[in-house]
């Protein structure tokens, strides 16, 4: 064996009461588990009683944007240092493979937003992006979806009309391709340009060779505040019809399918709370294969365009300099703001583009309109101009504000709720606290002070349900067999150090992270030299390395 790891309080990520035990690992796997008192290692760790978890599992990340850079062991290092082992990339519809004639110029402004380093692009479909990555070598585990966006882009340009019949068709190619060359799945961003021009008849066309492969889908849903339609008889909120619509995809292929990132966005969506989830869990009831994942925040990243209307989408250069286009932009984003509970004090500039104007970075729209004697309303569509659609922000008013948070709670106890960070960490700008402390806040916040779920059941939806929902068949569990992907931690410490003016600041009580049988963080901190990370692909309905 390689390693000995004596006297570990083992959660084996199945939500079972934990036992003490030594777990030895030869290979990369997870080789014996019990009494090694006699057992002879190359090394050994003394857990002396610290909890042993299995390594985290990032549901929603979009850090697949950073793996091809060659220092990206130095930029993600927060996410090893919180206890992530693996992470599921490609989310919201934008992943950067495939590339094809069509999408090369959306793909380089995407990966611009996501991780602002010059890359090559040295590769076309997903199978020589995965490849690429394997070869250089990656810090973290990869399981990558394939996102809409992207695909619809290499089929039909920018265009915001729908689909054809040969378009959807062109575009499911696209999809069986990429699933052949390893994606795990396929995402969509629905809130976004281009996901935003599609309706449910074109995403199940275009998702039917998940059916014939297995693979899941994931969705950043059409809408994530409660706002009926006026010519709705029912008046059935839109995050209700949102998760219906998640859940037509499951009834049209029978494939697990994820609504992504669970917020309640503004004052007046977060009632709704409880309707959503028990919605969730009829639906789970009449058999559909849905779960949702949050992350343990009252702030989520977005882009600064997310406000405006979808007719402004196409033509925001227009949208905010001609008058009159301006004027109607204006009292949409004024209207918005009242009837979903928003205020300019919630938006929080991360990350412009242009680094001359870096000095917006962490300041709030109202901030800046205080500054400058304006209009916050016309203060955003001026920052829209100034500072590019592209430039990131996080809205500090999902599912709760500052302490209040009810129904951030309620998304976070609940059984089909797993964890993610959903940041977009690049090494510049303004941080997500998410990117350092997530796994930690669960466990810490969430687990030990105030009780929320059970420390067991809190690993199992980070861990072993995690892998289950993305088929994720070598790890996830602590199990001889099992890829040796382990996190070391301490139940009384571990936790979360960040706040919104100070984000970039590592947990407390992660000590130690074996990634395939290698140990790449001592002490809270990783080795960001270390490449022990490996490819997940699909295969015959499974995702393993
Ligand atoms: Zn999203």
């Amino acid at each position: 064996m390689d390693l000995i790891i004596r006297n570990a309080c083992v959660y084996d990520g199945s939500g079972a009461e934990p036992f003490t035990t030594d777990l030895g690992i030869g290979g990369g796997q997870i080789e014996a588990i019990g009494d090694l008192t006699d057992a002879e290692a190359a090394a050994t760790i003394d857990a002396d009683g610290l909890a042993a978890a299995p390594g985290f599992i990032d549901m929603h990340s979009h850090s697949d944007w950073v793996l091809p850079q060659p220092h990206h062991g130095e930029v993600l290092a927060p996410l090893l240092e919180q206890g992530i082992t693996t992470l599921v990339g490609g989310n919201c519809g934008a992943s950067p493979a495939p590339i094809v004639p069509g999408n090369e110029g959306r793909v380089k402004a995407v990966g611009r937003m996501l991780h602002d380093q010059a890359l090559d692009y040295a590769w076309t479909d997903m199978a020589t992006f995965l490849d690429l990555l394997e070869r250089n070598g990656v810090a973290l585990n990869l399981a990558q979806l394939v996102g809409h966006g992207t695909i619809r882009t290499g089929v039909m340009g920018g265009a915001s009309e729908r689909a054809t019949d040969e378009e959807v068709a062109a575009m499911a190619d696209q999809v069986r391709g990429a699933l052949d060359g390893g994606a795990i799945g396929f995402s969509t961003g629905l809130g976004y340009a281009p996901g935003v021009f599609a309706d449910t008849e074109e995403l199940i066309g275009v998702t039917a060779p998940l059916a014939e492969r297995g693979g899941i889908y994931t969705s950043h849903a059409r809408s994530y505040v409660a706002l009926a339609r006026r010519d709705d008889p029912d008046q059935t909120p839109s995050n209700i019809r949102a998760l219906d619509e998640t859940a037509a995809i499951h009834r049209a292929h029978g494939v697990k399918v994820q609504h992504s990132h669970l917020i309640f966005v503004g004052d007046e969506s977060w009632s709704s709370t409880d309707r959503v989830l028990e919605h969730l869990e009829r639906l789970a009831e009449q058999d559909a294969d849905i779960a949702c994942d949050a992350f343990p925040y009252v702030g989520g990243n977005t882009t600064l365009a997310v406000f405006m209307p979808a007719w402004a989408l196409t033509q925001l250069d227009k949208a905010v300099s001609d008058p009159e286009l301006r004027g109607k932009a204006k009292r949409s984003l004024e209207r918005n703001q009242a009837n979903f509970g928003m205020c300019w004090d919630d938006t929080q500039i991360m990350w412009v583009p242009d680094r001359a104007l870096a000095r917006y970075e962490g300041l709030t729209i109202a901030e800046v309109a205080t500054a400058r004697g304006t209009d916050p309303t016309d203060t955003y569509l001026d920052l829209l101009r100034e500072l590019g659609p592209r430039a990131r922000i996080i809205n500090w008013n999902y599912s709760g504000r500052d302490d209040e948070e009810a129904s951030l709670r309620k998304v976070l106890k609940h059984p089909r709720t797993c964890f993610e960070t959903d940041t977009i960490l690049t090494g510049q700008g303004f941080d997500n606290p998410a990117s350092y402390g997530t796994f930690p806040r669960i466990l810490g916040r969430y687990v030990r002070e105030l009780g929320l779920l059970s420390l067991s059941e809190a690993i199992h939806r980070m861990t072993g349900m995690s892998a289950q929902r993305m088929n994720i068949a070598d790890r996830g569990f602590i199990r001889e067999g099992l890829a040796a992907d382990l996190v070391l931690f301490d139940p009384d410490t571990i936790g979360d150090n960040t706040t919104r003016k100070a984000p970039d600041r590592s947990p407390s009580g992660i000590e130690t992270v074996v990634l395939n049988g290698q140990v790449v963080v001592r002490d809270g901190r990783f080795d960001s030299t270390r490449r022990d990370g490996k490819v997940l692909r699909l295969q015959k309905g499974l995702v393993r390395a």
